[in-house]
């Protein structure tokens, strides 16, 4: 494991531990057994996708949609900022869901070998990685119409984090219960299909500033940072990486990848002739 992915797993596995702690601290301070010094903020006051939804209602009536917090405008916002220097890195550094995906394909790796994130063929898998864009459309509008949350009951990432609370809704407990089951089987199977918020994030992909570029001079078209690509993006066809699916991992751009140093980078210039991280 070199530095960048080691940094990257210590980032998600810190992310994890504080969301978890904070959400249980809600869960604990509801029935007075809180800690003190700990933050005890809801899930939904941590999730920047709260501040998304809340947008409409907020310019319209300057008030936040039931349960979203002023905390969620501001994760929002540097989300955003991130997403425009160096696209999803929400969700390849930081978001849990997305984390505990990877490590639970990790022992799918295991079982299936190559053929694991393989199994869907390409002719349908292309047009299944747009639904997650008719999910946002859904959300943002009916977030506006009723102001609610809609997308609460069925979200995998407040179930996960409302295992040990009253607030545990069956739905996104029956939604998380598939998302690690076809984990098994797909690297991100949320993330890739029906996350909206990864959708929203992953359009950065075609403007943002740093962005995975390969120089097609030093590449020996090995293809392995095409196989190591969570996301089946095809590094190996193209010189710059734009496409919306894209979380900013870096596994392309790793020696664990690319034997030809400095072919795959993460860079603001052209090419690959380079490695910003
Ligand atoms: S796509 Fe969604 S679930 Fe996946 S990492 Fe990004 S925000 Fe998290
Ligand atoms: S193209 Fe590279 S950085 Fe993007 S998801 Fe694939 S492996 Fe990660």
């Amino acid at each position: 494991m070199n530095d960048k992915i080691r940094l990257r797993y210590i980032i998600q596995v810190l992310f994890f531990v504080m969301v978890g702690a904070i959400t249980l601290n809600h869960s604990l301070a509801e029935t007075g057994a809180g800690i003190s010094w700990l933050s005890n903020a809801s899930i939904h006051a941590l999730c920047p996708f709260g501040g998304v939804v809340s947008v409409y209602q907020y310019f319209v009536s300057g008030t936040y949609v039931q349960k979203i917090h002023e905390s969620s405008f501001i994760l929002m916002w540097i989300a955003f900022v991130l997403a425009v220097g160096f696209g999803p890195v929400i969700c390849g550094w930081v978001c849990p869901l997305g984390s505990v995906q990877e490590w639970v394909a990790g022992i799918g790796r295991r079982i299936f070998k190559h053929k694991h994130n393989n199994f869907i063929p390409y002719k349908y898998d292309r047009f299944l990685r747009y639904i997650r864009y008719f999910i946002l459309i859904w959300v943002i509008y009916m977030v506006a119409v009723t102001s609610k949350l809609v997308f609460a009951d069925i979200d995998p990432y407040a179930a996960m984090f409302h295992l040990f609370s009253d607030e545990l809704a069956a739905g996104g407990l029956i939604v998380l219960a598939i998302t690690l089951a076809t984990s098994l089987l797909v690297e991100r199977p949320w993330c890739k299909y029906a996350c909206p918020y990864g959708a929203l994030l992953g359009i950065s992909n075609i403007f943002r500033v740093f962005k995975i570029r390969r120089n097609n001079e030093t590449c020996i078209n090995c293809n392995r940072c095409t196989d190591i690509c969570p996301m089946n993006i095809e590094v190996d066809q193209g010189e710059v990486i734009r496409d919306h699916q894209c979380i900013s991992c870096l596994k392309c751009s790793s020696e664990e990848a690319c034997p030809v140093q400095k072919t795959v980078g993460f860079t603001i210039g052209r090419g690959g002739t380079g490695d910003a991280c």
